[in-house]
């Protein structure tokens, strides 16, 4: 599959990664929109919200945990967390993923 963070996920293509554990990977954004900016991706090629399936629930639960311990780890006060769905919501990478955002944001993602 040609999926651009695929092959991040399985380290085809060099990241920043920020954390890491079987299910989910969170790597430096390669155009920082913000002070912090740190993309996070379920390992699992999901396109987007729109397809995920009831099976996924857990896994989406997870996501969030592990989102919460990354931004403990970084000591981070207060944060945000974006994710865009579909081009027309301004999805340009058709991997699930979400946008934790700290610090100064310069451009909204
Ligand atoms: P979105 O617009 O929500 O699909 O966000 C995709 C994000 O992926 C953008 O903020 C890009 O800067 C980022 N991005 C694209 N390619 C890479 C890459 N190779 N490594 C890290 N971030 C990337």
């Amino acid at each position: 599959m040609d999926c651009l963070f695929c092959k991040i996920s399985k380290k085809e293509i060099s990241s920043d990664i920020v954390c890491e554990n079987d299910n989910f990977l969170a790597f430096k954004d390669i155009n920082p929109k913000a002070d912090f900016h740190t993309l996070i991706i379920p390992k699992k090629h999901i396109e987007s919200i729109k397809e995920l399936q009831s099976e996924d629930k857990e896994l989406i639960g997870e996501m969030f945990l592990f989102i919460k311990e990354i931004a403990r780890d970084k000591n981070l006060k207060g944060y945000k967390i974006a994710i865009n769905v579909g081009k027309e919501g301004g999805q340009f990478v058709e991997h699930l993923h979400a946008h934790l955002l700290a610090g100064e944001i310069k451009e909204v993602v």
